[in-house]
């Protein structure tokens, strides 16, 4: 089985984990802002649905309530899957805010992210992904107890084409990135951001599709990268509409190089009878 997973965090725009607080910020004006997140979510789904194609969201709780506001995100969402990043972009091991959450600042956290995503999208078993892609073993038993379908914060590398979910040591499926060698040697992720940043053309994520031939290869991106680069702030018209150009190019080039596009947990319970 080859199947590709087109994965979209939906969290608050360039997002940034804050020294002494729980709670992430958005780059260059400290309160978070949430403008970008929605224009970029509004983009990927056209092309998604233009392309017949269902993704996977992490949703951050606090964006889902902000844009709930002003979007009918239930009725976007439908058909695609909903899963879980954080209520307000927690850097859970503390590594950059100083603050790692202990057992009840990880319960605490989880229970309003998954209190804003009830709401707004209804219950659901959930899949998660952790903020900055940092785990704690607190915040992993806690998805494990809870019965979260798998965790995709992890990278894991493509081994002779092959990348697969696996379990971790406390039981939680595991759907993780990848990362692989490009033609220079050179180690390239299965997260956009360089395509974003400017850093890499998509051409090398096609060849990365490419060179991927069994498993479940789980491409990452954030909603408002499409609008705002991390680096140089809000884009011009013309570089949004050539970023949605690529992401389109990159999904049309996965399924001409004869994968399937799927969701994660579709994937997780059709091959891992999840
Ligand atoms: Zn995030």
């Amino acid at each position: 089985m080859r199947a590709v997973a087109f994965t979209v965090d939906v969290d608050r725009d360039v997002n940034l984990a804050c020294q002494g607080d729980v709670c992430s910020i958005s780059k260059g004006g400290g309160a978070p802002r949430f403008g970008s997140s929605a224009r970029g979510l509004e983009l990927v789904l056209q092309v998604l649905e233009e392309m017949g194609v269902k993704g996977t969201f992490f949703w951050e709780g606090r964006t889902a309530e902000v844009l709930s506001a002003r979007m009918d995100l239930a009725g976007m969402m439908r058909g695609h899957e909903v899963a879980l990043h954080g209520y307000d972009h927690e850097d859970f091991s503390g590594k950059e805010s100083g603050l790692p959450l202990d057992r009840q600042g990880t319960k605490e956290a989880l229970d309003r992210g998954e209190g804003a995503l009830e709401r707004v999208f209804g219950r659901g078993p959930r899949g998660f992904r952790a903020p900055y892609q940092r785990t704690t073993e607190a915040l992993l038993d806690e998805l494990r107890e809870r019965g979260y379908l798998y965790d995709s914060s992890e990278t894991a590398p493509l081994v002779n084409g092959a990348v697969s979910p696996y379990l971790l040591g406390n039981g939680l499926p595991e759907a993780p990135v990848c990362w692989a060698r490009d033609r220079r040697g050179r180690r390239i992720v299965s997260y956009l951001w360089p395509y974003h940043e400017g850093k890499r053309p998509m051409g090398d994520y096609l060849e990365l599709i490419e060179g991927f031939q069994e498993g479940l290869l789980v491409i990452a991106t954030h909603s408002w990268h499409l609008v705002e680069s991390y680096c140089a702030g809000l884009r011009p018209e013309e570089e949004v509409r050539r970023g949605t150009d690529a992401l389109r190019t990159l999904l049309e080039g996965a399924e001409r190089a004869g994968a399937e596009l799927v969701t994660i947990a579709a994937h997780l319970r059709r091959a891992h009878a999840l």
